[in-house]
C-alpha cells in the first residue's frame, strides 16, 4: 500500500506533477539523448518545460525512454538523475 508515495520526492526540486502519476515508471529509466534546448526554441532565452515535474526550465534536455512507457519524455537534469535509478537502488533508501 503506497499511500505516502509523495514523500519520496518533497525535496523541492522536483514539486509534483506527473511524479505522481501511477502509469509514469519512477525509476529505471535510460538517457536516450542529450538536446539543447537552443537548438529546438525559437526563443534561447525560455528554454523547454520539464514534462516530468512542469516546473523546471530546462536548456538541457534528457530525452528518457522506459520500457513500459510509449514513447519519450523531454526532462530537465534533476529528474533525469532520478528517473534513471536502477529500482534496485530502492533497497538501499530509507522509505521516509
Ligand atoms: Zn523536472
Amino acid at each position: 500500500m503506497n499511500t505516502q508515495a509523495k514523500s519520496e520526492y518533497a525535496d523541492g526540486d522536483c514539486p509534483d506533477h506527473i511524479w505522481n502519476q501511477p502509469e509514469i515508471p519512477q525509476r529505471g529509466w535510460t538517457v536516450v539523448d542529450v538536446l539543447d534546448a537552443r537548438d529546438i526554441s525559437a526563443d534561447p532565452t525560455i528554454g523547454i518545460t520539464c514534462e516530468m515535474c512542469g516546473h523546471e526550465r530546462i536548456m538541457l534536455i534528457y530525452l528518457m525512454s522506459h520500457p513500459k512507457y510509449d514513447g519519450f519524455l523531454s526532462v530537465g537534469r534533476v529528474c533525469a538523475s532520478k528517473m534513471v535509478r536502477p529500482y534496485a537502488d530502492e533497497l538501499d533508501e530509507p522509505a521516509d
